[in-house]
Formats: structure tokens, sequence, C-alpha cells
């Protein structure tokens, strides 16, 4: 009977103990990131996806698109996404000098600023370019430089299934991914997110915007 008893007292204990290390577990954190936009339709869609399975992402908005769309600005930031800059025409970053470039950041960050209140603190180079003045004006600026580490190739008009893989290949605790709201051919990126966004949820990862993934590593 003593027996019997320490055995149930055993088990109680590492059923206990297994119970405290899963909530001791952190949730895996990821960011959806979307540049280019917004985009009439696909920046629409792409809301009110992320609205039905309530998450967060970053939009870095390119200044001309975002004066063209200051509605999906605005309801991007009210519905608590995070608004990065993606310059105001989306130059070749390669071909720009310290005075042009400066001033693709400065117009972008008054537009955005102007529609949303709140001026913006992340930067993301269009393709990734960061050298020389690039660099060095974005951080005069104050800007904290975005890259990804989960490339979707979207941009391409790849389709959903083709996006989806790409995501889950790649995807670990602490991703940036890429996507795009703007894409000028057909986009299959919301219904990519469609089927991608329940996926990782059901594996356990948060989908939060990219300052509060960087904020709390
Ligand atoms: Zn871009």
């Amino acid at each position: 009977m003593r027996r019997v008893l320490c055995l149930v007292l055993a088990l109680l204990l590492f059923v206990g103990m297994g119970f405290s290390v899963f909530a001791e577990v952190p949730p895996k954190k990821i960011a959806l990131t979307f540049d280019d936009g917004p985009h009439a339709s696909y920046t629409a869609e792409i809301l009110s996806i992320l609205k039905e399975y309530g998450i967060k992402a970053t939009f870095f908005v390119v200044g001309q698109n975002a004066e063209e769309h200051p509605s999906l600005v605005k309801q991007a930031a009210e519905e608590g996404h995070e608004i990065g800059n993606h310059t105001y025409s989306h130059p070749k970053l390669k071909e720009q000098n310290a005075e042009s470039f400066s001033y693709e950041l400065e117009k972008t960050r008054a537009v955005i600023e102007g529609i949303t209140g709140v001026s913006p603190i992340l930067f993301r180079p269009p393709e990734g370019f960061r050298e020389g003045v690039i660099k060095t004006v974005a951080k005069e600026q104050g800007y904290q430089m975005v890259l990804w580490s989960v490339d979707t190739e979207d941009w391409r008009g790849l389709s959903a299934d083709r996006i989806e893989k790409a995501i889950i290949k790649d995807v670990k605790d602490g991703s940036i991914i890429l996507c795009h709201d703007y894409v000028a051919g057909q986009s299959h990126t919301p219904e990519a997110l469609r089927r991608v966004i329940p996926k990782l949820l059901a594996e356990g990862y948060e989908f939060v915007t990219v300052s509060d993934l960087v904020r709390k590593r």
C-alpha cells in the first residue's frame, strides 16, 4: 500500500513538473513583413486576413504608394501593425547619393507621420542594399535597418504553394519573413497566408511586429 502511495506521489510530482516546464516555455515569435505597398486590393485583403487571425505584422511602405492610399496605411496602424520606411519611390539604392537618399527617407517619414501621427523607426532598404551612404544616412536619421531571414520571393508571382513551402522550410523562432503586399501582376500572397498562418499558429508561433520581435530578444 505504501509503495503504491509513493508511486502515486512520484507520478503526481512528475506530471506537475511537466506542467511547470510547459508553462515556462516562451512562445516562438516571428514577424511577417510586407514591402512595397500599399496596394488597393492586396493590402486590403492582407489586412483582413491578419485581422481574422488576430495577428500583427509590419508594413514597409513606399512613400508614393502611401500617399495614394492613405486610408490603408491608417487602417494598418490603427489595427496595431507597424509601419516602416521603404523609401519614397523605390529607387535603385546603388545609384543614390547621400542627398537624394536623404530626401527619399525624409519624404516618406513625413508621409507616414502625416497619416498615422507616428514617425517610423524601421527602415528596410529596397533589395536589401545597405552599403556606403545608405547605411550612413539611415543611421544619421535614427533608423534601425531591417532585412529578413526568410525570403518568399512572392514578388515573382509565385504560386501560393511555393510561397507556403518557402516559409515552412525556413521558419524558426525569431524569423523575419519577407513578403510583398504590392506585386505588379497577380499576387498569390494572400492565398499563401490563408494556408500558412493557421499552420504556424498551431505550431505555437506568435506573430509580432518587428519592433516587438527585436525588443524582446
Ligand atoms: Zn521593395
